[in-house]
């Protein structure tokens, strides 16, 4: 059985570094729509000129791009044994169309993991980044673009029963404790990656 997972959370939750470490732990890649955009744009592709101004501007890309973006990423073999999405879904439809997708395979999702943090936590974290979009009034905008369009996934993922509530405003170690705890009891439920990591 694989291990396919959602990192849901606001900017500056923290999926970037757990996912870094579910990947080292479980060997299945992490896949962070954000880094796939900016590597597009740092190449100046076609679709990094499209999408630029959205990721300068702290707003999201249209949905149909990054879904035919993950649907290419999820076809890879490396997948198999599950994959990690960092930063994808990140609407209703894009939700949907995951949905979608991954009925295709008869792969469902096993868990979506909610990194939850604070506004004011955020904004301190954020401030302490470089990147070009976590400028103080950008990284206001990127959270109020979570908080209206992505919160909605809390519910829709509620809903189908696959939501895991994680105390993110915690040190990293402990957020990463917790979510070992929910993967213990996923495999304990049937899911889990091919290779299980040894002696840890
Ligand atoms: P963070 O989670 O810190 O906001 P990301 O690297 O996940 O950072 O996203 C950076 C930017 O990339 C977003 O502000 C948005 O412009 C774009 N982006 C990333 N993922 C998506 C997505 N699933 N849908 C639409 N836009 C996205």
């Amino acid at each position: 059985m694989a291990l396919d997972l959602v990192l849901l959370g606001p900017p500056g939750s923290g999926k970037g570094t757990q996912a870094a470490r579910l990947t080292e732990k479980y060997g299945i890649p992490a896949i962070a729509s954000g880094d796939i955009l900016r590597a597009q744009v740092d190449a100046g592709t076609p679709l990094g000129r499209r999408v630029r101004s959205y990721l300068d501007r702290g707003e999201l890309v249209p949905d149909q791009l990054v879904v035919d973006i993950i649907r290419h990423r999820l076809s890879e073999p490396d997948t198999e044994a599950g994959f990690i999405l960092d930063g994808f879904p990140r609407t209703v439809p894009q939700a949907q169309a995951l949905d979608a997708m991954l009925a295709e395979l008869q792969r469902p999702l096993d868990a979506v993991l909610y990194l939850e943090v604070d506004r004011q936590s955020l904004l301190d974290r954020l401030g302490q980044r470089h990147r070009q979009d976590d400028r103080p009034e950008i990284a206001e905008h990127r959270i109020d673009v979570f908080l209206k369009q992505t919160a909605p996934l809390i519910g829709y993922y509620r809903d189908e029963g696959k939501l895991r509530l994680i105390d993110a405003a915690r040190p990293p170690e402990l957020v990463e404790a917790a979510i070992d705890d929910v993967i213990r009891s996923l495999v304990g439920a049937g899911a889990g990656p091919n290779s299980r990591p040894t002696g840890s």
